[in-house]
């Protein structure tokens, strides 16, 4: 396996970025960047001291009121005094500064967490997407929402705040898409950020700087510092941060939720999922081939929406498990870098090791492999797990209950639609779920019944004009669409005479 040709801007570095610049690093320990497809490091960042976390948040509260005070916002020259369409015009020219940066984005993303180019090469332009998107919502900022008291005496304006300092931590499974759904809303609400990238995926992001650089946004306004979870636990508690978005796993967001209670902080939490593919007797086969690994299987597993499970009925039990089982055995495994690779490594050896430890927990409680299995992975170095199809599952099973994040599906058989709902809804998470049929009425008629934050009608996929928001152990609050700007905005009343 030859890996190709790679543009990757950023190896061995020694900074942060800090007040508008690439700041050198005071922290002592470093962290290595490994590739997954060869096990090999080939990059390291500096993990932050305390002074440096102390910086970058002094840096983004000086950037976000103008001055030194937190208080006055009389006639301030911060990012949040800068009027909504002059963010927006900066932030549309951040997403073309990322577009101009789609290579290097992609492949250092490649490089670091093993997903496919054919992933990451559209990492840059859906940022860009998620920029305009938030830049078109300025008017919702600008817009006066008056309401009138209920007996007419008098009426309230409410009014928009930015929330302030807001730290943006995100995992290594998309490091560009899920800090973007946190940034883009932060700067257009007229919030400052620190970012902390996962361990794993600490470059590629760094592109994203360049571009804000690059476009004009202030010193200040967007901070990125690398350091370990303990570092991020360190952040989420800094005095002088407002407000915490994360996505990542459900035990580290509970932690997180646990802190910003005690300080009554703000938080929106993404966390994990363990969704259902809730497939109905006349659905079409092929329609669903086609769709099956970007809804159920998406980014070699690593997608914490997709359909993992998938509920067949018992009259297309075989039909199913054959047509599930060939649609992923024929789908290329291989060098991320191939344009025709759809399967990579998983990210890390850690996560290796824990989709291992899920197949051979499937195959102890009685799970059917038909394609894969706990078999070498055909490579000789590399992060490999060969993509697995369980037939025969059982609801109560590990692998139909917890998350694995790695390339294995789960096929259970049920009866009755009721049997199908009750076991689509008995997982501790609420994510995504996705219904096939080839009847859209009766699809829809389910809806209410998922209890989840998205449904897939068809297919899945996400659309950053609507909210994505998980229930239960899947998080708390939505990205995406108004409500993910709501997330960085405070309101106030002014309760005004008439005039
Ligand atoms: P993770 O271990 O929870 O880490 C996520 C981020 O939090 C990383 O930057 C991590 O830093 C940091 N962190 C770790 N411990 C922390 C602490 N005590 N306080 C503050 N920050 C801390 O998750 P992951 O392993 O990167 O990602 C996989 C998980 O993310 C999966 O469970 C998946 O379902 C979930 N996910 C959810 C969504 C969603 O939108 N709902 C999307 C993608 C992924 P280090 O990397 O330095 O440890
Ligand atoms: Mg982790």
């Amino acid at each position: 396996m030859a890996l190709l040709q790679a543009t990757l801007p950023y190896t061995h570095t020694d900074d942060h970025f800090i007040d508008g610049a690439w700041q050198r690093s005071t922290g002592v320990g470093r962290t290595e960047v490994t590739n997954p497809a060869t096990g090999e490091v080939w990059a390291s960042v500096p993990q932050a001291s305390v002074a440096d976390l102390d910086a970058a948040v002094a840096a983004a509260r000086r950037a976000f009121t103008g001055n030194d005070s937190s208080i006055s916002n009389a006639g301030g020259s911060g990012w949040r005094d800068v009027a909504p369409a002059e963010r927006a015009r900066l932030v549309r020219r951040l997403a073309s500064e990322v577009e101009k940066r789609s290579e290097a984005i992609s492949h250092t993303n490649t490089w670091e967490n093993g997903s496919p180019v054919s992933e990451t090469s559209k990492a840059a332009a859906n940022a860009a997407s998620i920029f305009r998107y938030f830049a078109s919502l300025a008017p919702m900022l600008e817009r006066p929402d008056i309401r009138p008291f209920p007996d007419g005496s008098a009426e309230t304006m409410v009014r928009l705040d930015p929330v302030g300092v807001c730290a943006l931590i995100a995992p290594w499974n998309f490091p560009i898409n899920l800090v973007v759904a946190k940034l883009a809303p932060a700067l257009m609400a007229g919030c400052t950020v620190v970012i902390k990238p996962a361990s794993p995926t600490p470059l590629s992001v760094r592109l994203i700087l360049d571009a804000a650089d690059a476009a004009g946004i202030p010193a200040g306004v967007i901070n990125l510092v690398t350091g370990p979870g303990s570092f991020g636990d360190a952040l989420v508690k800094h005095p002088g941060i407002n407000k915490v978005a994360f996505t990542g796993s459900t035990p580290v967001g509970r932690s997180i939720a646990a802190a910003c209670g005690t300080l009554l902080r703000p938080v929106t939490l993404e966390l994990g999922g363990k969704s259902s593919a809730l497939v109905l007797p006349d659905v079409d086969l092929e329609a669903m081939s086609e769709v099956l690994i970007r809804s159920c299987m998406r980014n070699t597993g690593q997608t914490c929406y997709i359909s993992t499970r998938i509920l067949a009925p018992a009259e297309r039990y075989d039909e199913l498990i054959d047509m599930v089982t060939a649609t992923i055995a024929a789908a290329p495994q291989g060098d991320p870098m191939d344009p025709a690779t759809v399967f990579g490594p998983s990210a890390t050896r850690a996560q290796e090791q824990v989709v291992r430890g899920y197949i051979r927990s499937g195959l102890a409680e009685g799970a059917r492999a038909t394609t894969g299995g706990d078999v070498p992975s055909g490579f000789d170095r590399g992060f490999f797990v060969k993509p697995t199809v369980f037939a025969d599952v059982t609801p109560g099973m590990r692998i139909a209950q917890e998350e694995i994040f790695g390339p294995v599906l789960s096929i259970m058989r049920y009866s009755s639609v009721d049997e199908a709902v009750q076991i689509a809804n008995n997982t501790p998470f609420g994510l995504g779920g996705t219904i096939f049929s080839e009847d859209p009425d009766a699809a829809f008629a389910l809806v209410p019944r998922l209890d989840t934050g998205s449904v897939g009608l068809g297919f899945f996929a996400s659309n950053h004009a609507a909210p994505f928001a998980g229930r239960h152990d899947s998080g708390l609050g939505a990205e995406f669409g108004p409500e993910g700007l709501r997330a960085y905005l405070s309101v106030q009343s002014v309760h005004r005479r008439i005039r």
